[in-house]
């Protein structure tokens, strides 16, 4: 494969996809409709003039607001959740995600890399990297010292330089150069823990898996879709909430929700597509 792909794009497709550095389209942004299709779903009003009432500066103690409210409301009924995706999929039917790679294995090494890093500072760095080593052979053939010097723009290089020479020897050794299908497989590289393994094996095999990063955590303690103290709580909640066919894509239409309109600081929720559903009490709206 040639080209590079994005985090979030459907597997197998290798263009560059996930231009998604303009946020997706809100919702039939229309105010109307998602008044409506609240009073479909059985909003109360009053419920929803309690939120309004108790709206404060969304940078107020947002952090330990997002979780500790979610956990209070009522949990989301199926109808919402259902209305929910539908929008999300209505607004932007293929997400794409922002992580560059051009094959599994690049997406796995992308990954890695991206721990406590931004996808644009990894993009910025593997780009190079992945035109001179696209397979775990030239990996290892590159060397330690060569790989940390493509990565040292990236928080931990020195540590993910060494991870990505073993994981790149134990995929030769024990995977025939191939990336694993099992979790437990994936989970096994240097480097790869639970996130890894539902980024790739949702990516790259097309799983219904959710990887839970900040973006998701917040969005699903933020809205209660899926409250949890933990990254896996969060995970599967959602998993446990989210119908199948969405689920294919509801990891990046999560992420893109909250990159770039549930924002940590200051939640866009102006122009959130799901503002009527969220049962966050600090939402703007
Ligand atoms: S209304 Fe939307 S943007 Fe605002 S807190 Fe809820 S999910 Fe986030």
């Amino acid at each position: 494969m040639s080209k590079i792909t994005r985090r979030g794009s459907t597997p197998a497709k290798t263009s560059r996809a996930g231009t998604a550095k303009t946020p997706p389209k809100s919702l039939a942004a229309n105010p109307r409709q998602r008044k409506s299709a609240a009073a479909k779903l059985g909003q109360a009003p009053a419920a929803k003039a309690a939120s309004k009432k108790s709206a404060g500066p969304a940078s107020r103690s947002a952090k330990t607001s997002d979780k500790a409210a979610s956990r209070a409301t009522k949990p989301w009924t199926p109808a919402e959740v259902r209305e929910a995706f539908t929008r999300f999929r209505n607004a932007n039917p293929e997400p794409k995600g922002e992580l560059e790679h051009l094959n599994p294995y690049t997406l796995l090494v992308a990954v890695v890399l991206s721990a406590q890093a931004t996808d644009a500072g990894v993009n910025k760095a593997t780009r190079a990297l992945f035109a001179v080593a696209d397979t775990p052979e030239k990996m290892v053939a590159l060397g330690e010292a060569t790989v940390r010097d493509y990565i040292k723009t990236i928080g931990l290089y020195r540590n993910k330089a060494k991870n990505v020479i073993a994981l790149s020897e134990k995929l030769i050794a024990e995977f025939n150069s191939e990336v694993p299908r099992t979790r437990a497989e994936i989970e096994s590289l240097p480097g790869a823990g639970r996130k890894t393994a539902n980024v790739v094996l949702n990516m790259a095999f097309g799983e219904h898996t959710m990887a839970v990063d900040t973006h998701v955590f917040r969005v699903g303690n933020r809205t209660g879709l899926a409250p949890g103290k933990t990254p896996l709580e969060v995970e599967l909640g959602l998993e446990r909430v989210i119908p199948p066919e969405f689920m294919l894509h509801a990891h990046h239409w999560l992420i893109l929700h909250g990159r770039y309109t549930c924002l940590a600081r200051s939640p866009r929720c102006e122009v959130c597509l799901i503002n009527d559903l969220c049962r966050w009490p600090e939402k703007t709206v």
